[in-house]
């Protein structure tokens, strides 16, 4: 099979990372700001940034409806930390402005924004990822944890006893950002989701 068309949304925040993330995981990325792009994609990676601005930014856009009907119609994709916080089906401690319950729902889990935050804005930690052979470095930034999830969804890796990365289906979520180090299993990890691989 050729390189899956991965899109990557670049309203705010870093695609750039993941779009070189994507590239060294065997993907054709694509930044994704308009209706007609995401039309062309077969995945989209939502990107840690500012899930506030990311939120507003979407309706700014008019991609709201369309990427939420592709997550409904299945779409594989990936979030990472404020992407995480968008594929949502409720948010705790959402910023102002941002609904409680954004509509995207890729995930029937409930993410506690800046939850991490509280305590220590920053910090990276080892920890081990199920389906991945040794740990991944998990670079955390002003990040979500996920409280609670439904019973069709994987937890996949836990930071101080927090779910922080999960999968349910073809989506993908993690509160750490793997473009940030130079390990690509995540990355590759998703690229195996959306060609039905993994
Ligand atoms: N705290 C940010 C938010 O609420 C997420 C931080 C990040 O993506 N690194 O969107």
């Amino acid at each position: 099979m050729s390189a899956p068309r991965i899109g990557v949304l670049a309203l705010q925040g870093d695609s750039r990372e993941h779009l070189a993330a994507l590239t060294e995981a065997g993907a054709d990325p694509l930044p994704v700001r308009r209706r007609e792009e995401l039309d062309t994609v077969d995945a989209l990676v939502l990107p840690g940034g500012e899930s506030t601005t990311i939120s507003h930014l979407l309706t700014e856009f008019d991609l709201l409806e369309p990427v939420r009907d592709r997550l409904a119609a299945g779409m594989p994709a990936y979030g990472a930390c404020a992407g995480m916080i968008l594929l949502a089906r409720e948010i705790l401690d959402a910023g102002t402005g941002q609904r409680r319950a954004l509509p995207l729902n890729g995930i029937d889990m409930t993410v506690r924004r800046n939850a991490f935050g509280r305590q220590v804005d920053s910090f990276e930690q080892d920890l081990p990822f199920d389906g991945l052979a040794d740990p991944v470095h998990a670079v955390f930034i002003r990040a979500p944890w996920v409280e609670q999830v439904g019973p069709d969804v994987q937890v996949l890796a836990r930071a101080a006893d927090r779910i922080v990365a999960v999968r349910q289906g073809a989506v993908l979520a993690t509160s750490f950002h793997p473009e940030v180090t130079g390990d690509r299993r995540v990355h590759r990890l998703f690229v195996d989701i959306v060609t039905g691989r993994r």
